[in-house]
């Protein structure tokens, strides 16, 4: 068996144990977790670690108020909901994003207006999103993708003074620099997920960020019924998220390296990184690319398959918003050409890969540089 034959076609593959596992073994969250479970956490409604979660995240975010609750497209609604979006209401969001986003403004009664995506970066594009604005519109959402970011400051600039809210969905880019400001704290609301996948990991979870008392006051009166909290996150879960939050600058920076390396040692055409704006430091949950099938030489849907045989979790990215859903369903402010061009070209590397090694970081740019190779065997 030839040693370079893909393993798609049968040869060994670059990375024979696969893609490590999510979320990593953490013995600071076992140490949390025993030591929560022993004061008897695991059965209270109430205790010290949702509380003190909050101010962490408040703290690190340098954010006056962090609200959690049960998962990260809740936290959109909340934040939506604070804004007052409802019935009769547009609200602006890429027309390449995470589709719950777009679910969320329907069930508030509101309309999705879907802009089109920057040609390079494939993220919300300000000068896109002034063309969507009417007299309807309420609120903006805008979320960091597959390790893009938007420029936060061309769209506060452009929605402060017109009355339209902005919600910064930071559920991929926590611990991230926005042009010198932490993800997430630019919007008049900022957004993270605690999901299972996510790079603050409790299985399920999200919280909502602001320094506005009044939208903090209206989330918070949202969330609650009476005396209880009917969406929250448990004691439990904040336990193993605090030790998580407080190694995060330093986990950030290893991934920002280790995607470095493997960027630095990715000599193959068609596969490119997203720029992203001065002043920034982006935090990689996934790493996206732009692939371009002509200049690689395979159709993505093969390109995929042929990196993931080699043990590499890769995967195309989102379908874009207005894909195969009924144009009854969105407004959709000019033509959506980037957006379609990102449905059809957008590869995300999974995230586990990039807490590794720098070795690790290499044998991923080595399993890419092997199906290019080898591109005209399949
Ligand atoms: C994961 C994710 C969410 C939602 O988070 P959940 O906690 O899974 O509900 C929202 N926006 C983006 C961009 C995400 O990646």
């Amino acid at each position: 068996m030839p040693e370079d034959l893909p393993a798609l076609l049968g040869g060994p593959p670059v990375r024979p144990n696969g893609p490590p596992p999510w979320p990593p073994p953490d013995p600071d969250v076992r140490a949390a977790l025993a030591a929560a479970t022993a004061a008897g956490a695991w059965g209270r409604y109430h205790g010290e670690h949702v509380a003190a979660l909050e101010a962490e995240l408040a703290a690190s975010h340098a954010v006056p108020h962090a609200l959690t609750c049960a998962s990260g497209t809740l936290a959109v609604e909340v934040a939506l909901r604070a804004l007052r979006v409802g019935p009769g209401d547009e609200v602006v969001l890429a027309a390449y994003d995470y589709e719950s986003n777009f679910l969320t403004v329907h069930a508030l009664g509101a309309t999705p207006v879907l802009a089109d995506p920057h040609p390079d970066t494939w993220q919300l594009d300000p000068v896109r999103l002034e063309a969507a604005f009417t007299e309807r519109t309420k609120a903006v959402v805008c979320s960091h993708l597959h390790g893009g970011l938007v420029p936060m400051r061309e769209v506060a600039d452009l929605c402060r003074g017109r009355g339209v809210g902005v919600v910064e969905d930071a559920a991929q880019a926590p611990g991230a620099t926005v042009q010198g400001k932490p993800a997430g704290t630019w919007g008049d609301l900022g957004t993270l997920s605690f999901g299972g996948s996510k790079l603050l990991a409790a299985g399920r979870g999200g919280a909502v960020l602001t320094a506005d008392p009044q939208l903090h006051q209206r989330a918070k009166a949202f969330l609650s019924r009476g005396l209880q909290q009917w969406a929250a996150l448990s004691e439990l879960q904040a336990a193993a998220l605090r030790p998580q939050l407080r190694k995060l600058p330093e986990v950030t920076a290893i991934r920002a390296d280790r995607v470095r390396e493997l960027v630095g040692c990715l000599a193959v055409p068609g596969l490119v990184p997203f720029p992203v704006p001065p002043d920034s430091a982006p935090a990689f949950y996934k790493l996206g690319f732009r692939y371009d099938p002509a200049a690689f030489g395979l159709p993505r849907d093969l390109f995929v398959r042929a990196v993931r045989a080699e043990g590499v979790a890769l995967d195309a990215g989102f379908k874009a918003l207005h894909v195969g859903r009924s144009p009854s369903r969105f407004r959709a402010a000019g033509d959506l050409t980037h957006a379609t061009a990102a449905h059809a070209g957008c590869v995300v590397l999974h995230h586990p890969v990039l807490g590794l090694s720098r070795a690790d970081a290499r044998q991923v740019a080595d399993a890419v540089a092997k199906v290019y190779r080898e591109r005209d065997r399949f």
